[in-house]
C-alpha cells in the first residue's frame, strides 16, 4: 500500500548522474557531454543526463542490429521470451514505487497518479504482451492443393522509439514490449527531461534475463539523438509519441532516408459534451474536471475543449469552477496533492501565453489563470477555466497540454457534432447523455480514435488507444499493437 512513510524514505535521494544504456550496460556519451535535468517540483538540478551525439545514437543502433541479425532474441523459442518479460513485469512490480518517485521526481505527475499509471501499468504492460506473444499463430492460405502458402509473422528488425516526457513508463512500455514481444530490437530515445524511469527500466530488462544489446536506450536531444535515430538507414520502423510538428519531422526523415514506417501517437484537443439531458450532472462536471485537470492537464487524451449545452451551461461551469478551485494542486510527492506540478518552466509559461492570447480574443478567466507557489521555485499552475471561447480563437483550435479548458456552448446536437469535429484533431471526446440512440449517434458522428460515454478518460490495456487525422495513426495498447512490431512474410511452397 502507498504510504507517505514510503514516499518519504525516497524523496530525497541521490541520483548519480546516468549513462545511456547500450549493449547491456550503462555507458557515458562518447564525446562525455552530459545535460542537467531540472526537477519541476523545485526548479533544482536533480542529476544529469548523457548528451547523445550522432555517435552514441549510431552505437546503439549498431548493437541492435547486431543482437537482432544473430537471433540471440530474434530468434529466442516465444515461450522463453515470455518469461523474460513475464519476469521484468515481475521486476517492475517489485520496485514500482522508486520507479514512480523518480518518475516524478523529473516529471511532476501526481505520485497517487504515477504509481498506477507508470509503474504499475509498465508491469502489467510488460506481462499482458509477454502473455500473448506465445498464441499468435500464423497462417495456411487457401491456395489450390499443389501449393502450400504460408503466411508468418516475422520480426521487423530494429525498433526506433521516441516517447515524451509525460508518462515516459506507460508510454514507453505500450512500445517496448509489443516490440520486444515479436522478437525486435529496439533502440529507445526518451524525452531529455524524463529519461531517468526509462533508464531504469532498461537495467531490470537485463536483470530479468534479456540479452545484451535487444534494447537500448540512448539520451539527449531530440533535435540531435532523435533526428539521428529517425534518419538512420538501419532503422526498419519509428513509433513516436509526443506532438505533431515533432511526428511532421518523423515523417520527412522517413522520406529522406530509407521509408521506414512512421507510426505517430500525437496531440489532441479534445470535446467533451454536455447534454442537458446528462443523467448525472453533478458526476459530469466532476469526472470532467479530473478529466482535465488532473497531471495537470498534461495527459494526451486531456478533455479539453468543454461544449455545453446553453440551457445548462451556466449552473455547469460553476459545479466545474467549484471542483478547480477545491483541487490541492502542491508538490506531487505529497500524497495530499491531487494535482502536481507543470513539466517545466517553458510548458508553463507556454500555458500562461495561452490564457493571455484567450482573454485578447474574448474569452473570460472563470477561475484560475495563474502560476502559484512561485516561491518553492517549482512550477505549479492554478486549474484554469476559459469561458466564450469561439470556434476560430486559439484556445478552441490548439493544444495547450496544460490545465486550461475551453469552454464554449451549443444548442443543439446538430451544433455539437460541428463543434466537435472543428479542429484538425481527433484523439478522445466524452459525450454526457441520457438518450442511448443520441450516444450512438454521436459516437458515430464525432471524428476520434476514442469516444467516451457518460464518463471520461476511462481506458485499460485490452482497448487500443490511437487517434485518427492530425492526432496519429496506429494503435498502442491492446492485441492490435501488435500488428504494427511484425512483418507479414509470405512463403509459396510448389509441391
Ligand atoms: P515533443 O514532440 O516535443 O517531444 C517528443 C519526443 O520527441 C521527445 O523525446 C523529444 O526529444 C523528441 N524530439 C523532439 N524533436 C525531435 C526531432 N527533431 N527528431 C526526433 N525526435 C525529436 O513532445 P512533448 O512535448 O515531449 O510531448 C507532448 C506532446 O505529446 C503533446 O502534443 C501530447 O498530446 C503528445 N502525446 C500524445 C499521446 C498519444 O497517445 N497520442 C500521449 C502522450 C503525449
Amino acid at each position: 500500500m502507498l504510504t507517505q512513510d514510503k514516499i518519504d524514505a525516497l524523496r530525497n535521494t541521490t541520483i548519480p548522474p546516468q549513462g545511456h544504456f547500450i549493449d547491456g550496460q550503462p555507458v557515458p556519451a562518447m564525446a562525455g557531454g552530459t545535460l542537467d535535468v531540472l526537477s519541476p517540483i523545485d526548479g533544482q538540478v536533480l542529476t544529469q543526463i548523457a548528451e547523445g551525439r550522432p555517435e552514441d545514437m549510431e552505437r546503439a543502433i549498431a548493437s541492435a542490429r547486431a543482437a537482432f541479425e544473430d537471433g540471440r532474441w530474434s530468434r529466442m523459442p516465444p515461450a522463453a521470451r515470455k518469461k523474460v518479460l513475464m519476469r521484468l513485469g515481475d521486476l517492475i512490480e517489485d520496485r514500482a514505487l522508486d520507479l514512480a518517485v523518480r518518475g516524478v521526481r523529473d516529471n511532476g505527475t501526481e505520485i497517487t497518479m504515477a504509481i498506477k499509471a507508470e509503474a504499475l501499468s509498465a508491469a502489467q504492460t510488460f506481462r499482458y504482451y509477454g502473455e500473448a506473444i506465445d498464441k499468435i499463430y500464423g497462417q495456411v492460405a487457401p491456395t489450390a492443393d499443389n501449393v502450400l502458402g504460408l503466411v508468418h509473422h516475422a520480426p521487423i528488425g530494429v525498433v526506433g522509439a521516441i516517447v515524451p516526457w509525460n508518462f515516459p513508463l506507460m508510454i514507453g512500455s505500450w512500445k517496448i514490449a509489443p516490440a520486444l514481444a515479436a522478437g525486435n530490437s529496439i533502440v529507445l530515445k526518451p524525452a531529455e527531461s524524463a529519461s531517468l524511469s526509462l533508464l531504469a527500466i532498461a537495467e531490470l530488462a537485463v536483470e530479468a534475463g534479456l540479452p545484451e544489446g535487444v534494447f537500448n536506450v540512448v539520451t539527449g536531444k531530440g533535435s540531435v539523438v532523435g533526428e539521428t535515430l529517425a534518419l538512420s538507414m538501419d532503422v526498419d520502423i519509428m513509433v513516436f509519441t509526443g506532438s505533431g510538428a515533432t511526428g511532421r519531422r518523423l515523417l520527412e526523415y522517413s522520406a529522406r532516408s530509407n521509408l521506414k514506417r512512421c507510426y505517430l501517437e500525437l496531440g489532441g484537443k479534445s470535446p467533451n459534451i454536455i447534454f442537458n439531458d446528462a443523467p448525472d450532472l453533478a458526476q459530469a462536471a466532476k469526472v470532467s474536471a479530473a478529466g482535465i485537470f488532473r497531471n495537470s492537464g498534461q495527459v494526451c487524451v486531456a478533455g479539453s475543449r468543454l461544449l455545453v449545452q446553453e440551457d445548462i451551461a451556466e449552473d455547469f461551469v460553476a459545479e466545474m469552477a467549484r471542483h478547480a478551485e477545491a483541487f490541492e494542486v502542491g508538490n506531487p510527492l505529497d500524497m495530499t496533492s491531487q494535482i502536481g506540478a507543470v513539466h517545466s518552466l517553458s510548458e508553463l509559461e507556454a500555458n500562461l501565453d495561452f490564457v493571455t492570447r484567450a482573454t485578447a480574443e474574448g474569452a473570460a478567466c472563470r477561475t484560475g489563470g495563474a502560476r502559484i507557489l512561485a516561491d518553492t521555485g517549482g512550477y505549479y499552475m492554478q486549474p484554469t477555466i476559459m469561458t466564450g471561447v469561439k470556434p476560430d480563437n486559439d484556445l478552441f483550435q490548439n493544444e495547450v497540454f496544460g490545465p486550461v479548458l475551453s469552454v464554449t456552448t451549443f444548442r443543439d446536437e446538430a451544433e455539437a457534432v460541428q463543434l466537435a469535429n472543428a479542429t484538425v484533431y481527433g484523439l478522445a471526446a466524452g459525450v454526457w447523455t441520457a438518450n442511448l440512440s443520441r450516444a450512438h449517434r454521436m459516437v458515430d458522428r464525432i471524428r476520434a480514435g476514442v469516444v467516451h460515454v457518460n464518463t471520461y478518460g476511462g481506458s485499460d490495456l485490452t482497448v487500443p488507444l490511437g487517434g485518427v487525422r492530425q492526432s496519429g495513426n496506429g494503435h498502442d495498447k491492446s492485441l492490435h499493437a501488435l500488428e504494427k512490431y511484425f512483418d507479414l512474410k509470405s512463403a509459396w511452397i510448389q509441391l
